[in-house]
Formats: C-alpha cells, structure tokens, sequence
C-alpha cells in the first residue's frame, strides 16, 4: 500500500471517447493508493466529456472536476490542475492513455527510493505516432534544448510526478503561456527519469492540432531562450559585413578596366535575400513583443466554470 497522498491530474477536451476508459484504468492503479483524488479538467470540451465525468463524479467522491468556461489550452488545463490539487504530490497524465497510468507506483517508488522531487516519463518509444511528429519532436527538443539557458530534458512530454515541493514552486510562476515542462526543468530539485513506451492513441483524434502544436513550440522557445533575438543581430551583422565587401568590390571594379553594368538578376536576388532577411528579424523582434503584450496585460489564463466535489463546492452542486 501507498500512503503518500497524491493527486492525479488529467487534462480534458473532447474526449468522450476515452474517458470512461481512462477513468477505469487509472481507478484500478489507484487500488494500491491509500489516500488521492482524481483531478479531471473538463477544458472547454463540446462532446459529452463533462457529462460523462459529472456521472462519475457523484459516484466515486474521489473524482474532482475542474470546468473551465471555454477551451483554454491544455497547459493552462494542467496549471489549474496543479494549483487545485490538495494532497503531497501530483501526477500528470494525458486523458487519452498515451501515457500508461500502471507506471504511477513505479513513479513513487523512484521519488520515495531516490528522494527525487521530480520523476518525469521519457519515451524510450512512440507508436502510432506519424513520422512527421517523430521527426520534429526529435528536432525540436534537441534545438531547444541547446538554445535554453538551464538544459531541458529530452523526448520528455507533461507525464510526471511531482512532489509538493514542485508544486508550490510551480504556482508561483505567474507567466500566461505556460511552457510547464520547462518551467519544471526550470525549478531544479532532483529529477530522474523512468522510462516507458508512449503507446498510440486509446480512442478519438489528437487534440494538437499543427496550429497549436507550433504554438506550443514556440511557446517554448520565446520563454526559454533569448538566443534568437541574439541570432538576429549576428545575422545583420554578417550581412553589413556582406554589403560592406560588395561595396569594396564594387568600388574596385569601378577603377578597373573591367568595369561593366551589374544585371538586374543579382540586384533582384540581393534585395530579395536581404527582404527576407529583415522580416525575418522583424518577425523574431514580434514573437517576443507578442509574448510581452500577453503578459502586461495580465489577463487570468482561465476562467472556471463550475467545480465539483471539491472542499466547499458541494453546495453549489445541489443548486444546479
Ligand atoms: N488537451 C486539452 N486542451 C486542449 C488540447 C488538448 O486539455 O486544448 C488535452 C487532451 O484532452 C489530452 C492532452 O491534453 O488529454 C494531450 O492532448 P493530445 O493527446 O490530443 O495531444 P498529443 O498526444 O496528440 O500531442
Ligand atoms: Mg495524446
């Protein structure tokens, strides 16, 4: 039996397919907790997600549901998940059984034997995955990685135990675009892997779709690294550099004999270039300007709708 206390977090949108199924399973693993609660956050979904959910919920007091108002996001869903949970740790998983929750034992058994503060899953394998999404996984976290100021762990996703210490570290981080596996990184503390296999969708369609999966990438990379603004101004450099040498070469060419009339061609393909060059950098200056308007304006990250079966919340749900 496991007496630390844990709180299981698992984001939701549009997952009417899988969730009684993830509900079972991670319900038979939770037979060898001796104390937890099952925090389902319902993110906007439009299917029958939270109706199923809220039929669980009246059954199974372990079950506590966090509706939010619209789909935020799934890293806002987690950062809710997080700053509700109420026991001495937290893991979290995806709603779709990608993640296998049979490995929860094995988490705390690493966070109890090593005294580690974090145990995050590493995917030794990804089935059913397209190659496309291999690939630039791969790519993405080796580029981040080397770009980051504090290094980040490799083919690793959300799916990780936490200890409270983490946990109230991590809600102190007030940024509006989470990037939490890199904040988490970011923190410190002991963190060890445990490796497992991602295994292919249980039911349904992915939920990132390539507009919020690029979103999501460059999330990471504007609050975890100022390279590229960096790269940005070595690269006008090199190109003064570049026109200063044409410039000389020019100027030779003028009081040579040889002097003829430059085609058009280069001149095209020198303004060309250099045009996409500069909205290059201007696009990179915007990325980060972007992030910093979403920050000023310190807008909440999501507004909640409803909560079920929390402390306090009990009333509410007779009302409705
Ligand atoms: N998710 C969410 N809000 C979103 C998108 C996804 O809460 O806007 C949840 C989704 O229900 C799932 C997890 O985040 O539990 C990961 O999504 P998905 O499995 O679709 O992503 P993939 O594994 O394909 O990257
Ligand atoms: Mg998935």
């Amino acid at each position: 039996m496991i007496t630390l206390p844990v709180s299981i977090i698992i984001p939701c949108y549009n997952e009417e397919e899988v969730i009684g199924e993830t509900y079972t399973r991670v319900k038979a693993v939770m037979a060898a907790f001796k104390k937890y609660e099952i925090i389902f956050i319902n993110d906007g979904s439009h299917d029958k997600t939270l109706e199923i959910l809220t039929r669980l919920a009246k059954t199974d007091k372990t079950i506590r549901i966090l509706s939010f108002s619209r789909n935020f996001g799934h890293q806002a869903a987690v950062t809710a998940g997080i700053r509700n949970a109420s026991m001495d740790a937290a893991i979290i998983i995806d709603a779709d059984l990608q993640d296998p929750p049979e490995l929860f034992p094995e988490m705390v058994r690493i966070h109890l034997a090593e005294k580690a503060n974090v145990v995050y899953g590493q995917r030794a394998k990804r089935k059913g995955e397209t190659i496309f999404k291999k690939l630039s996984a791969r790519l993405y976290y080796r580029i981040l990685n080397r770009f980051s100021e504090v290094s980040m762990q490799i083919d690793t996703g959300d799916f990780r135990f936490i200890d409270r210490k983490v946990m109230d570290a991590f809600c102190q981080f007030s940024e509006k675009n989470k990037y939490i596996r890199g904040i988490i990184s970011w923190v410190g503390f002991k963190q060890v892997p445990v490796l497992y296999t991602r295994e292919p969708r249980f039911a349904g369609e992915t939920k990132y779709p390539l507009r919020k999966m690029l979103h999501f990438a460059m999330t990471g990379l504007l609050y975890f690294t100022k390279k590229p603004l960096k790269l940005a101004m070595n690269l006008g450099i090199l190109c003064i550099l570049v026109g200063l040498a044409l410039a000389v070469w020019t100027l030779i060419l003028y009081f040579s004999d040889e002097f003829v009339v430059p085609g058009w061609s280069s001149q095209l393909i020198t303004i060309v270039f250099f045009g996409g060059v500069q909205l290059f950098t201007i696009g990179v200056l915007g990325g980060y300007i972007g992030s910093i308007f979403d920050e000023v304006k310190n807008r909440p990250e999501y507004v909640i709708g409803e909560k079920i079966n929390f402390p306090g919340s009990a009333k509410k749900q007779v009302r409705r």
